[in-house]
């Protein structure tokens, strides 16, 4: 699947998007390294603080599933329908995508591809811990 296919199926994610608050939605499409594709959407709540990302959506439905090695994901976030605007995902959602993936993880935004690197270059991990 190329980053561009990848992309289009987290704009695609996102009209499924729970977003009556904000009225932003967010798509997220995850590729597994066999291929197998995760999709999710942010699911927002009148309780503000329990809103969940797509981003993390995607990859705690891949985890439910038992697949934790993950290659790339796209992001997809707009509140007109527009999606030519990047949509860089949070830190709580890499710090999430961190645990699972690498240096070189692939995340994918509608102005191109970036490293996981790009956006957490140090964080916690289980290593600190050590
Ligand atoms: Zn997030």
């Amino acid at each position: 699947m190329t980053n561009d296919e990848l992309f289009r199926e987290a704009v695609k994610a996102s009209e499924r998007a729970y977003s009556k608050y904000s009225g932003f939605s967010v798509g997220a499409a995850l590729l597994t390294d066999d291929e197998k594709l995760y999709t999710g959407c942010n699911i927002e709540n009148s309780s503000y603080s329990l809103t969940n990302c797509a981003e993390r959506t995607a990859v705690f439905k891949a985890v439910s599933d038992g697949c934790t090695k993950f290659r790339a994901i796209a992001v997809a976030g707009s509140g007109s329908g527009d999606f030519s605007k990047p949509c860089f995902p949070c830190g709580a959602c890499l710090q999430v995508l961190s645990e699972f993936c690498g240096d070189e993880f692939t995340v994918v935004l509608s102005d191109g591809a970036y490293k996981l690197s790009d956006f957490l270059p140090m964080r916690f991990s289980e290593e600190s811990m050590k």
